[in-house]
């Protein structure tokens, strides 16, 4: 019985069929019991309000093609998914719902508007992990986490706790960013930065006992000048020494701000001299501490000027700019006004300017913590692929400030620090506080604050396990192999993880971290919902195939480089999978059901064909440099190397000569087909898994099938060479055809010029297939050539072949023909010449490569004087 598959492949339907039983067979759920060697990935959470985007699916993409090879290995694989209850993102979403009601969650309170946002969850959260298991992602669903599940919930109150207890947290007022209308701290993470037309104004300040005389300073926030306590200039600055021990006077305002000498002041910027305001701009916050300076907040939390703002007490910040602007103009202080393109923080959730505001905040200590994590992947527990991001992440670690970790919302995790109503004690605890240690009353309440939703995905390579109990995933998966992720959140998130898992675990995180690039437009522009150029990565599976789409990021995405994504990138990886799907159309024709899978040492008992050899040998080749490839992350070579096969040695030359003799070599065939499937496995999951179901296989699915190993036997240098040179001959015999335009069914002559009693014998044994392939009615061999004026030659594998022409075509053409071909050579040659000529490329260029360009010269020139001589002949 021959085995039928539908005539033309059609994607969405196969692609439906096998996710749902991978997942109810249980190929993806680990097992903490096993005694294989574990390789565990932690899927970096998607925000709970997620869609997929092609930043996820390369992502993804990635994870999943390491993971299945990895199951195919015989590892015990865990790829853990879950997802990020992202504060602020989360309880934005949920506002904006009511507030279609008319309603604030100030109406709600805050136990009902919590109890809201989890109804919200349970509704529409988590669409993202339907939409990643669409793409193929093969996660173990069984332990998906939460960052705000009962047991991660856990975990954070214990590292909190735990911190606090080591003085790691503390409470205390700093200046932090503000968000007057979500009115909560934000993280640096949570401010974006975008260049806007402002304005800089120049105001005078007058000096003290010095009627008459006035200093300059330029800002582009003179409402904020309410909040100046000083000035400075720089202590090299020999022009304002004379100001040494003397104070300007603030306008409007009349308080007396002394002169103090600070390094950061730029000399060069404006007069060189700046206003320092502690309690509004981050850099003259410390320029505050270390001179001591009064912190005065003209600016509260709602953006309006506070009561030590004087007169303009309740306006806007934005009122108030106007209103100084004009009060410092009437009074002649405002000097000049110049625009200027300058840097605006806003808050990324909903675009409102952010403001440097001095908040009693929780921070957590980061040097102690930092250290040991700078050393660890100086020592090389955790390395970075590629390693130059490792630079990145130093940076960042040096110059790492205390983390502000709470926020004024109300969804998260809820700092467990209570206060005595009656004696302000205060207690940080595992467990709720219900009465004061210190006075025994009862009136007790719990910090209003929650925590940055950074502190629990931090946790979230051990708290995902169980911690802080010591569970049987926790001593089988801890710690983890890899993390996969893009460029832009390595200090966030990466550094975080690598120091909480130091300090919980005593060890590293992952042993490994791979950096994806990003992806990008055909025009290689960034994606962002403003310019419209957002790719839906579900639509576009939809219209190629997710197969052909996973195919198309493994191929670009070289690691840490970004990947242009284009209509014709997507198309030319559709057409491979229908390339493969046409292939198996032709071998399921010969195909019975009765057949077997034969393995490599039976093949090689058996009487196998110069193709069968070479295609054996050519299979092993890509499967050495497919794993070589893939064990050093480079999946874009694996790829390539396996589209390579697939689509030329395969599909267009193995095809072709095993039509020769389909029941001898039907067994060589099955095997190739088979193991190349396998090996395509963990980039196309759906279309492999299909096919292989229908050919001769062993075990129940190629998802637990054995990946490819490489064996050396079956090269076969012999077979490599004669069909190469068989190759060689039917590709030059088709140029010739179709240069002097024969028809494609018109049947010619060869003849080949040699004296060599192994290419005889060769050319002899396979002349089938340059008969079947090339459309040859006959084959002569010729110790050489001779004088035939009408026939068209060409070099071929090193040998000089004829096709005679007499009958067939005119003189002319020939000669036009071998005047291009000869051009073609002689561009090469001088190409080569003048590489080889080139001092700094010899210098610069790996020596095999140039070695490579001198032989790749030697043969141009042989071809070039063959076809001289063609040429000559002719005339
Ligand atoms: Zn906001
Ligand atoms: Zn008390």
């Amino acid at each position: 019985m021959k085995v039928e598959i539908s005539k033309t492949y059609n994607a969405a339907e196969v692609e439906s069929r096998w996710y749902g039983w991978w997942e109810s067979q249980g190929y993806f759920k680990a097992d903490n019991r096993s005694s294989r060697p574990a390789f565990v990935i932690m899927m970096p959470p998607p925000n709970v309000t997620g869609m997929l985007h092609m930043g996820h699916m390369l992502g993804d993409t990635i994870q999943d093609i390491i993971v299945r090879r990895k199951r195919m290995q015989g590892f015990n694989t865990l790829w853990l998914p879950g997802m990020d209850h992202a504060g602020i993102a989360t309880q934005n979403v949920v506002e904006k719902e009511l507030a279609k009601q008319g309603l604030s969650r100030h109406d709600l309170g805050r136990e009902k508007f919590v109890e809201r946002v989890w109804e919200w969850k349970r509704e529409y959260g988590g669409i993202i992990l339907k939409q990643i298991r669409r793409i193929g992602a093969s996660c173990d669903w069984s332990r998906e986490r939460f960052t705000f599940d009962e047991g991660l919930s856990r975990a954070v109150r214990e590292v909190f706790v735990r911190l606090y207890e080591e003085g790691l947290i503390y409470r205390g007022k700093r200046l932090i960013n503000w968000c007057p209308r979500c009115m909560t701290a934000l993280s640096d993470l949570e401010v974006k930065h975008e260049s806007k037309d402002s304005k800089l104004y120049h105001i005078k300040y007058p000096l003290k006992d010095v009627p008459g005389t006035f200093i300059t300073v330029a800002t582009t926030r003179p409402e904020t000048m309410l909040g100046d306590t000083a000035v400075a200039v720089h202590p090299d600055d020999e022009r304002y020494l004379k100001y040494r021990g003397k104070a300007a006077i603030l306008p409007l305002v009349g308080r007396e701000l002394p002169f103090i000498q600070d390094s950061v002041v730029d000399p060069k910027f404006g007069t060189g001299i700046v206003k320092v305001t502690p309690a509004h701009d981050p850099a003259d916050f410390d320029m505050g501490v270390r001179h001591n300076l009064q912190q005065i907040s003209v600016i509260g939390e709602d953006a309006r000027i506070t009561a030590a703002g004087g007169k303009y007490q309740g306006q806007d910040r934005m009122e108030a700019r106007r209103n100084v602007l004009a009060d410092l103009e009437a009074q002649g202080f405002l000097e000049k006004t110049e625009s200027l393109l300058h840097s605006v923080g806003e808050c990324q959730r909903c675009s409102t300017v952010v403001e440097p505001l001095l908040s009693e905040q929780w921070f957590v200590r980061i040097k102690p913590l930092a250290d040991p994590a700078i050393a660890a992947v100086e020592q090389g527990q955790t390395q970075f692929v590629p390693s130059n991001w490792s630079k990145t992440y130093y940076e960042w670690m040096f110059n790492i400030r205390d983390w502000c970790i709470s926020r004024q919302l109300w969804w998260g995790h809820r700092i467990p620090a209570w206060y005595c109503d009656d004696c302000a004690e205060m207690i940080v605890s595992r467990t709720d506080v219900h009465e004061c240690p210190k006075c025994k009353s009862s009136r007790m309440h719990q910090d209003e604050d929650v925590l940055d939703t950074w502190f629990s995905s931090q946790l979230w390579p051990f708290s995902t396990l169980g911690w802080p109990d010591q569970t049987e995933d926790l001593k089988a998966f801890y710690p983890g192999s890899l993390l996969v992720t893009a460029y832009d959140i390595i200090f966030f998130w990466v550094a975080r993880m690598m120091m909480s898992g130091l300090k919980f675990m005593g060890d590293v995180p992952f042993r490994e971290v791979y950096i994806t690039g990003i992806i990008r437009d055909a025009e290689k522009q960034k994606m962002s919902k403003s310019k419209g150029n957002v790719v839906d990565p579900l639509e576009i599976c939809e219209k190629y195939g997710t197969d052909a789409v996973r195919f198309a990021l493994a191929r670009m995405g070289a690691p840490g480089t970004d990947i242009a994504v284009s209509d014709d990138l997507l198309d030319g990886y559709r057409a491979f999978a229908t390339k493969i799907w046409n292939a198996a159309r032709l071998i399921f024709r010969h195909v019975d059901a009765s057949d077997r899978l034969a393995s490599l040492n039976d093949l090689q008992r058996s009487n196998l064909s110069i193709a069968d050899r070479w295609i054996l040998s050519e299979l092993a080749r890509t499967i050495e440099g497919v794993n070589n490839s893939l064990d050093k992350y480079n999946l874009h070579e694996a790829a390539r190397e396996i589209y390579g096969f697939f689509w030329h040695e395969f599909c267009d030359w193995y095809l072709e000569m095993f039509k020769l003799h389909p029941e001898r070599s039907k067994a060589v065939l099955i095997h190739v087909f088979e193991t190349a499937l396998r090996l395509l496995h963990p980039f196309m999951p759906f279309i492999t898994e299909e096919l292989w179901q229908s050919i001769p296989h062993r075990g129940d699915s190629i998802v637990i099938a054995s990946y490819p190993e490489f064996e050396p036997k079956a090269l076969d240098a012999e077979a490599d060479t004669q069909i190469t040179t068989i190759k060689d001959i039917i590709v030059k015999v088709r140029n010739i055809r179709s240069e002097m335009g024969l028809g494609a069914k018109q049947p010619v002559a060869l003849r080949v010029a040699t004296t060599d009693t192994a290419t005889t014998q060769l050319l002899t044994g396979a002349r089938e297939y340059v008969f079947k392939l090339a459309q040859v009615s006959d084959l002569e061999i010729v110790p050489s050539l001779g004088d035939n004026k009408l026939g068209a030659r060409t070099v071929a594998a090193g040998l000089s072949i004829e096709v005679p022409l007499a009958g067939l075509v005119d003189t002319e053409s020939e000669r036009a023909r071998l005047t291009k071909e000869m051009e073609k050579v002689q561009r090469e040659v001088d190409k080569l010449l003048r590489q080889l000529s080139n001092a700094s490329f010899i210098e610069r260029a790996p020596r095999e490569v140039v070695e490579e360009n001198r032989r790749r010269l030697a043969d141009y020139e042989g071809q070039s004087a063959k076809l001289s001589e063609s040429l000559n002949r002719l005339i």
